[in-house]
């Protein structure tokens, strides 16, 4: 009897999870203009190049409002912009100043929060409940916690003297919109430089709406400066001569490009790049909590993260349990309107990378890898990818070596601790990996051997402004948050 009722149990906590009521975000709470120009010297102005482009809705294929296009002319006005601002102002100002501007603009991002959760779930198709609670408050805790190094560079830098870089040329992707430009601008500000940032041409939105806070805040003019367009915009910015340093994330093809155009020059460069991360599973880890912590880090957020836990790793012992509970929680998973508080996996965001993600997933079952997906329905308009796991794969795999970007999840097993160092390690890549164990001597030995920038034990996906994120190989290379991310913005001496 006890025994039925259990089932039962778990029984209709399955059929609610996929049973839940619509349960929308209202847009009420955000106002999108149909159209948008460039924040050059404090101002919004039309772009030289007199051209828009639309931005879209992945989730429904709407056009939410057109985005201005700049052109060399535009960025030549920023990077000018921001020089005279830079030898003006900002470097000249005491540090304790520049730390209250960043602080207005963390709390305003505060006040603010549900409206740019709601346009950074519009704009890019993220579930709110991502954009809600981790996006956001993360992208205000970045200006927070750099605001609080802007006068205590002697104390990151003791007995060294520091001096900021110049102008800063930031190039963003398009996967966490607003935190990335908060993980660029907090700490090029903090550290006396200004900045010409872009984001990418489908997230454009959040970073306006931060032009707009940057504008009430009075930041001097020309401090930052948001200039939006695609690849020869970006190229443009990295190409100009008056550009001190490059920050970029992207593609590791976009990150090679730039490190070619910057070679022989004396541009600083910080390279946030692709990954295909190895969660590692060992037999005696709690294993519920381990399943949990691969569906939050490849499928939630429809593993559009480059530290995705794209590939899975699992100790043969409980390979088949593993798969079972993952093939189970898998169905549980709400696909679908990424402004339902309930979704848990939200549109791809473009119809270019749903292309790319399908394609993989053709690749993987040609290459004798076995499929299994969910059964969720997706929504008739939009770009929806159901969750997928391969079992059945191979090491040399494209599956398994290339960034797929997508809630596509590559699943091998594996004996020992030595087999699996050397299979995670297997890849181009460098980003980060999960190892998930009760032994603390095998996580002390696998963090030491995987070489990943950002390990996560028995977690994963977890970030703080506070710690260094950043890869190697492929992946990249300098830090981005905590004390590291300070280092990349000051000539120190
Ligand atoms: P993804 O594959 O994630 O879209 P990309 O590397 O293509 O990544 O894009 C990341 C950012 O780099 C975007 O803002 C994009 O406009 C910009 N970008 C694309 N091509 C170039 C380039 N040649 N030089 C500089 N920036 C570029």
């Amino acid at each position: 009897m006890a025994k039925a009722s259990k089932k039962n149990t778990i029984k209709l906590k399955f059929d609610s999870a996929r049973k839940l009521a619509p349960a929308p975000e209202s847009k009420a709470g955000a106002k999108i203009d149909p159209q948008y120009d460039l924040f050059i010297n404090g101002k919004f102005e039309k772009p030289t190049s007199k051209k828009y482009f639309a931005s879209i809705n992945p989730a429904t294929e709407e056009k939410l409002s057109m985005i201005a296009e700049a052109n060399q002319a535009d960025v030549n006005k920023a990077v000018k912009a921001a020089r005279g601002a830079y030898d003006k102002n900002w470097k000249k100002m005491p540090p304790a100043e520049r730390a209250k501007y960043i602080y207005r603009i963390a709390r305003m991002v505060q006040e603010r929060a549900r409206e740019f959760a709601i346009i950074e779930t519009l704009d890019g198709g993220k579930p709110i409940r991502e954009s809600r609670d981790f996006d956001v408050p993360t992208a205000a805790n970045h200006f927070f916690y750099y605001a609080g190094w802007a006068d205590k560079l002697e104390y990151a830098f003791p007995n060294r003297t520091t001096s900021p870089l110049g102008v800063a040329g930031q190039i963003i992707p398009w996967n966490f919109p607003l935190l990335m430009a908060a993980w660029k601008i907090a700490p090029a500000l903090a550290c006396g430089n200004t900045v010409v940032l872009k984001p990418a041409e489908n997230t454009s939105l959040t970073a306006l709406k931060l032009a707009e806070i940057i504008q009430e805040a009075d930041l001097p003019p020309g401090v930052v400066n948001i200039i939006t367009g695609a690849g020869s915009t970006g190229a443009a910015i990295v190409n100009h001569p008056d550009v001190n340093k490059i920050a970029f994330t992207g593609s590791t093809d976009v990150g090679k490009i730039i490190q070619r155009a910057i070679a022989g020059t004396d541009k600083k460069a910080t390279l946030e790049l692709g990954g295909k991360a190895a969660n590692i599973i060992f037999d005696d880890a709690p294993l519920d909590q381990a399943v949990e912590g691969v569906i939050n880090g490849i499928f939630f957020n429809q593993g559009h993260v480059c530290c995705a836990g794209s590939r899975l790793y699992v100790q043969e012992s409980v390979f088949k349990e593993v798969v079972r509970k993952l093939k189970d929680r898998l169905e549980t998973l709400i696909v679908g309107d990424p402004m339902d508080k309930n979704t848990d996996i939200g549109a791809i965001n473009s119809r270019e990378q749903l292309n790319i993600i399908n394609n993989y997933i053709k690749i993987g079952q040609k290459e004798g890898a076995e499929m299994y997906q969910s059964s969720a329905d997706l929504p008739k308009k939009g770009f929806y990818c159901r969750p997928t796991i391969f079992t059945n794969v191979a090491q040399s795999n494209r599956i398994a070596q290339e960034e797929i970007f997508g809630p596509v999840l590559a699943i091998q097993s594996f004996r020992t601790d030595d087999e699996v160092i050397e299979k995670a390690n297997n890849t181009p890549y460098g980003l980060s990996a999960g190892v998930w164990t009760d032994k603390g001597s095998k996580i002390f030995n696998l963090t030491t051997k995987l070489r990943a920038g950002v390990i996560w034990a028995n977690t994963f996906n977890k970030f703080d402004p506070t710690s260094p994120f950043g890869g190697y190989k492929e992946s990249g290379y300098g830090r981005e948050g905590g004390l590291h991310g300070l280092n990349t913005y000051v000539n120190v001496v």
